[in-house]
């Protein structure tokens, strides 16, 4: 069965590290994360359910051995991935160093089983929802993180912005297919409780612009999470400041001592802001909660560069 290879720029460098953080060496399985956890995403998105396999209890299989469509294809335990994937660069040799900015580099996915042409398509918007409004990276930066002090530090800002240069064919799946596929009722359902968040109805993304972590005094990072400036927080501060920084900013999860996703991610080069709403139906107020207190630091922001669910996935699934 032949591979499909993906040709892809990195426009940052890219953040794999290895089990001690150590950003030298390209992970291939944390990529590979990534790429999972962004198709968790798009197919909640396009109506499906998705477990998540780093939740105890939430993982597939259940007890009677049914899976979730993205395990289908990503595997889970008694299931192997459908593909090998590999990442090469750009002589075709395994890449071992990190990828740096400027680098080209190869996605490969071979198909160790038959992959349907729905299947090839879910990959495909996946990269594509990356490249275009996303960001790709191991999970310490980019997915629900075990480190809040890492994801706030700035040295681990400007990581996993890439381009694809050349796509492998794909057969377009028309969107009512999709939907159909990944709704079907042979794939397990598992629970979206704590994460329903993590869906492309729940995304919203802005190219071009980006919040800076300026200095102890300004922050727009934090003005639009809702914290308070200077970063240090005042003794007093009001309830409602305080609840929508927790959710956006992520917290500690009391139960398993584990933080949950940081909710609003931002590059400075290329810049590009982007983020998740605890509920879609939110988008319109964070919209204009955004122009209110990015006033003076997004200057002539539109409402059209506020790009969300249904558009995001339209405009990756318009494109051939
Ligand atoms: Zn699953």
């Amino acid at each position: 069965m032949d591979s499909r290879d993906y040709h892809i720029k990195a426009l940052t460098n890219i953040w794999t590290g290895d089990l001690n953080g150590n950003p030298d060496r390209t992970i291939t399985t944390g990529l590979l994360g990534s790429v999972r956890w962004w198709c968790e995403v798009l197919v909640r998105g396009l109506g499906g359910c998705a477990c998540d396999p780093t939740r105890d209890g939430n993982r597939c299989p259940d007890t009677e051995g049914k899976h979730c469509v993205v395990c289908e294809l990503f595997g889970c335990t008694g299931w192997v991935r459908k593909f090998r994937f590999e990442i090469l660069d750009a002589d075709g040799k395994v890449k071992q160093a990190q990828i740096t900015q400027n680098e080209t580099f190869i996605f490969r996915f071979t198909p160790l089983r038959p992959i349907r042409n729905e299947e090839w398509a879910l990959i495909d918007l996946t990269l594509r929802l990356i490249a275009e409004y996303g960001a790709i990276g191991g999970k310490t930066v980019y997915k629900p993180s075990d480190e809040q002090s890492r994801q706030d530090n700035p040295h681990h800002k400007d990581y996993g912005l890439i381009q694809i240069i050349k796509r492998p064919e794909i057969s377009p799946v028309p969107k009512q297919i999709l939907c159909g596929y990944v709704t079907d009722s042979r794939w397990r359902k598992p629970d979206h409780d704590g994460f329903a968040w993590a869906s492309l109805t729940n995304f919203w993304c802005v190219k071009g612009r980006y919040l800076a972590r300026q200095d102890s005094q300004k922050s727009t990072f934090n003005r639009v999470i809702g914290r308070p400036e200077p970063k240090r927080r005042p003794q007093s501060k009001d309830s409602q400041s305080q609840s929508k920084d927790s959710w956006l900013a992520g917290r500690r999860a009391s139960r398993r001592q584990l933080a949950e996703s940081k909710k609003v991610f931002s590059f400075k080069d290329p810049p590009r802001t982007f983020g998740f709403v605890e509920e879609a139906n939110n988008l319109q107020n964070f919209l204009q909660s955004l122009q209110q207190n990015l006033q003076s630091d997004w200057q002539d922001f539109r409402d059209e560069e506020f790009k969300h669910g249904s558009k995001i996935l339209a405009s990756i699934l318009d494109r051939d």
